[in-house]
């Protein structure tokens, strides 16, 4: 197995940091083995089957293609769980754990909750908020049947009941027979002309369908999500949003012109504006 570190240095050198080459190598290794990384340790003058090789030959060109690590194993965490991921879906994100967990803290108190999370993709909200809060009914939307797939195959691995449908939540029509305690969304919100920021890691790799936005009109799926959340919160019904680091203000703006209150917009670990909760009186 050191062998494979040396040989991934040389091959990724100039392409990752150090740090980052290494913590691929233990993934990798970890998953064409199944082990622990002190089994990894343990093991290291263990030598790859031709299988085994001929896999790490073919990871290691999807990493110099600027692959996420995810897509390539196939498989990430979120909020303590398990997740199958590929193109179809977003790679969960540690600040959407940040939103999970202001759920979490606010309705603790809570038994019995309904709740929605439209734009679910890996279904990693909306199955986590089930892990959280057993007692809970949680319906997810998505507009595309392959992040739906993805979802229901995630439900699964975690054992975990979630109502998955598809439902494009920019139809004006929709016209759910059930009300929600809680809706929460991470809804695109890149617009497009920030495509030129993106790294290509993402951008050559992660669906479009769930990043980006028109430039004139950034906001739409708030202002959608929020119209939405007013015909079908509950009484006294919680809003959540993950948002752009730059929409804090004008989320807010809408939200409350909207007639929403008990408006709060959050930062996430690194400092920037990421989320909002409303209420609905
Ligand atoms: N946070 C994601 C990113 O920066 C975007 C998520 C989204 O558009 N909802 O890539």
């Amino acid at each position: 197995m050191k062998n494979t570190l040396i040989y991934m240095e040389k091959e990724l050198e100039n392409l990752y940091p150090a740090t980052e080459i290494k913590s691929f190598y233990y993934l990798i290794v970890e998953k064409l083995n199944s082990w622990s990384r002190t089994e990894i340790i343990a093991n290291k003058n263990t030598v790859f089957s031709e299988q085994q090789h001929q896999t790490m030959l073919a990871f290691i060109k999807r990493l110099k293609n600027f692959e996420p690590i995810q897509y390539i194993l196939g498989e990430t965490e979120f909020y303590g769980l398990d997740f199958q991921v590929n193109a179809s879906v977003l790679i969960p994100r540690p600040e959407t754990e940040e939103l999970v967990e202001w759920i979490q803290k606010e309705n603790e108190s809570k038994t019995v909750l309904d709740m929605l999370d439209v734009g679910t993709g890996s279904g990693c909200i909306a199955i986590s908020l089930k892990n959280i809060f057993p007692n809970a009914k949680v319906d997810a939307y998505d507009v595309s049947e392959k992040a739906l797939e993805v979802a229901i195959a995630n439900a699964k691995k975690n054992s975990l009941l979630v109502n998955f449908s598809k439902v494009d939540i920019l139809n004006q029509a929709l016209q759910p027979s059930e009300k929600w305690d809680v809706i929460v969304s991470n809804p695109p919100y890149i617009p497009e002309q920030e495509k030129i920021e993106i790294l290509p890691n993402v951008l050559n790799h992660e669906p479009h369908l769930a990043l980006f936005v028109p430039n004139d009109s950034p906001l739409h799926f708030y202002s959608a999500i929020a119209l939405f959340a007013i015909k079908n919160l509950k009484p006294k019904g919680k809003l959540y949003f993950e948002i752009h680091k730059d929409a804090g203000e004008s989320c807010m703006e809408l939200l409350s012109m909207l007639g929403f209150a008990n408006i709060e917009l959050r930062r996430d670990i690194s400092g920037n504006d990421r989320m909002i909760r409303a209420q609905f009186l």
